[in-house]
């Protein structure tokens, strides 16, 4: 059994009750790793030592701060194969989608916002000729960042980059379901040289671990990732003690394929934009509209090449589809799947659990599968199912399949396929969603701010938007 720590205060660490977690392989259903069961007294230490660390780390000059992280990302390139594996062993998704998505993204975070820090200016407001005002931007202090299991070290140092390029010292609590690579960064930053405690990071459950950093007064803006339910806990727990929050939580997300479309490439990025990561991405579109004059042509095309992805061992070459990342997760997805049925919904393909030989025979996998014939407004085209099932429906008009597109809670993304310029314009101006790729899916720039609208989210990270966050404006007026 592999042993994970928490990182306090520049020391790997077991939890302080001494309990831990089991923590499962997906692929195989095995226990494979022990994680802390933390609590309340390990993220008051970690608070302890990330206010300790403060003041130095906000007086350290930003190309310091900035050589550091890029260092952190240099050590995680170095070591990209293991980091890869692990990712791949605790979430159950293909190590191919690892070695070549996620850890490449998080070198890459901290590459962006250790240039960010160099790069980052604040304003200047002359009024008239009467005064000079500047804005002083000051880190927050000691910050929280609390990730999910989709993509862990991904999202995961999506959040604790920017926050340690502005000078705040960080307790990071990453996914109980998935702690193995923040484990790994843990022991890059300790050999890189950080300094003790500007960055923490505390394994266990949210009711444990994430619940206290919400509300110990010492944290100043909590930063999260994760569902709509967490979400709003932690945003009735943080709001009277006046912290700041930063919320990117659930989605539905509409793909809409207009007839006039580029039909090769709608199709094939389609089928990733269903079923990358098992249909684990938050971005995921797994409600698909396509226009009536192609909906046969279509849906017959996406059925034999969805057919066509093979679900196999994560660690085996050749594998589209690994594992749901829990028997937890395994059991929604599957209730969704009959939900799908009972409303009325017909499987086109796919429709139950995928049985693997060998050692992945327990594994928690799941066909991928697309059902056609349900109504926009019932349970499966409503609520977040975040596996591999999407559904088809066809549309005649822009104005009906707008309303549908935009009928859910949730308003994350969106994906529309035409090569109408004035459609693409005015669509995108219409729809409810923080995010719209015309003719694209998931095409990332890190510049843009990247979050959501209703139920999904509440502020954005990204560029700017997430060097702001974590800074404390202080306007200056100079009377001239
Ligand atoms: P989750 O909300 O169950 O957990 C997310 C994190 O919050 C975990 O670290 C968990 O331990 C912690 N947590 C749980 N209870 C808590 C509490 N009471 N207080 C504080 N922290 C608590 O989400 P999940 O199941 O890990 O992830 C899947 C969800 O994440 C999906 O809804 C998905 O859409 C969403 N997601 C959103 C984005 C985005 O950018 N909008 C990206 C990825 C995933």
């Amino acid at each position: 059994m592999q042993k994970v720590l928490n990182y306090i205060g520049g020391e790997l660490v077991p939890p302080s009750a001494q309990k831990w977690l089991e923590k499962p392989e997906p692929a195989t259903a095995e226990p494979y790793a022990h994680v802390p069961d933390s609590d309340e007294t390990d993220v008051r230490r970690a608070v302890e030592a990330a206010a300790r660390a403060f003041p130095a780390w906000a007086a350290t000059p930003a190309s310091d701060r900035s050589r550091l992280l890029r260092r952190v990302a240099e050590a995680i390139r170095a070591r990209l194969p293991e980091f890869a594996r692990a990712e791949s062993i605790d979430t159950g998704k293909p190590l191919s989608v690892a070695s070549t998505v996620d850890i490449p993204r998080s070198i890459l975070n901290f590459e962006f916002f250790a240039d960010a820090a160099t790069q980052f200016s604040s304003e200047a407001h002359a009024t008239d000729s009467v005064a000079l005002n500047y804005t002083l931007r000051s880190p927050l202090g000691v910050v929280g960042c609390i990730s999910p299991w989709n993509l862990p070290l991904y999202l995961f140092t999506w959040k604790i980059a920017p926050a340690l390029a502005m000078g705040n010292c960080v307790i990071g609590k990453p996914s109980e379901v998935t702690p193995m690579t923040a484990f790994l960064l843990s022991q890059v930053c300790r050999d890189a040289g950080l300094p003790p405690g500007v960055l923490n990071i505390v394994h266990g459950l949210g009711a444990k671990v994430g619940a206290p950093m919400s509300s110990h007064p010492e944290i100043k803006a909590i930063s999260f990732t994760g569902s709509t339910r967490v979400g709003a806990e932690i945003a009735r727990t943080a709001a009277p003690l006046f912290k700041k929050i930063s919320l990117e939580m659930g989605g539905k997300n509409p793909n809409v394929i207009f007839a006039d479309c580029d039909f090769d490439e709608a199709l094939a990025t389609t089928l990733r934009s269903s079923f990358a990561n098992q249909g684990q991405i938050c971005l995921c579109g797994p409600r698909i509209f396509v226009q009536a004059p192609i909906y046969e042509r279509f849906k017959a095309a996406l059925v034999e090449r969805t057919r066509a992805l093979k679900v196999g061992d994560p660690l085996e070459a050749g594998t589209d589809q690994g594992a749901l990342v829990s028997q937890q997760h395994f059991d929604k997805v599957m209730s969704y799947i009959e939900l799908a049925q009972k409303e009325g919904g017909k499987i086109l393909t796919g429709g139950g659990r995928a049985k693997l030989a060998g050692r992945c025979r327990n594994g928690w996998f799941v066909e991928p599968t697309l059902v056609e014939g349900l109504g926009s407004e019932c349970r499966t085209n409503q609520e977040e199912i975040f596996g591999p099932v999407a559904t088809l429906t066809p549309f005649e008009k822009e104005e009906e399949v707008l309303a549908w597109a935009n009928s859910t809670s949730y308003g994350l993304a969106a994906s529309v396929w035409t090569k109408d310029l004035s459609r693409a314009h005015r669509f995108a101006a219409k729809l409810h969603s923080g995010i719209v790729w015309i003719n694209c899916w998931m095409l990332r720039d890190l510049r843009t701010p990247f979050g959501g609208v209703k139920d999904s989210g509440v502020g954005r990270e990204g560029g700017q938007e997430v060097l702001r966050f974590f800074t404390e404006p202080k306007n200056v007026c100079v009377k001239l």
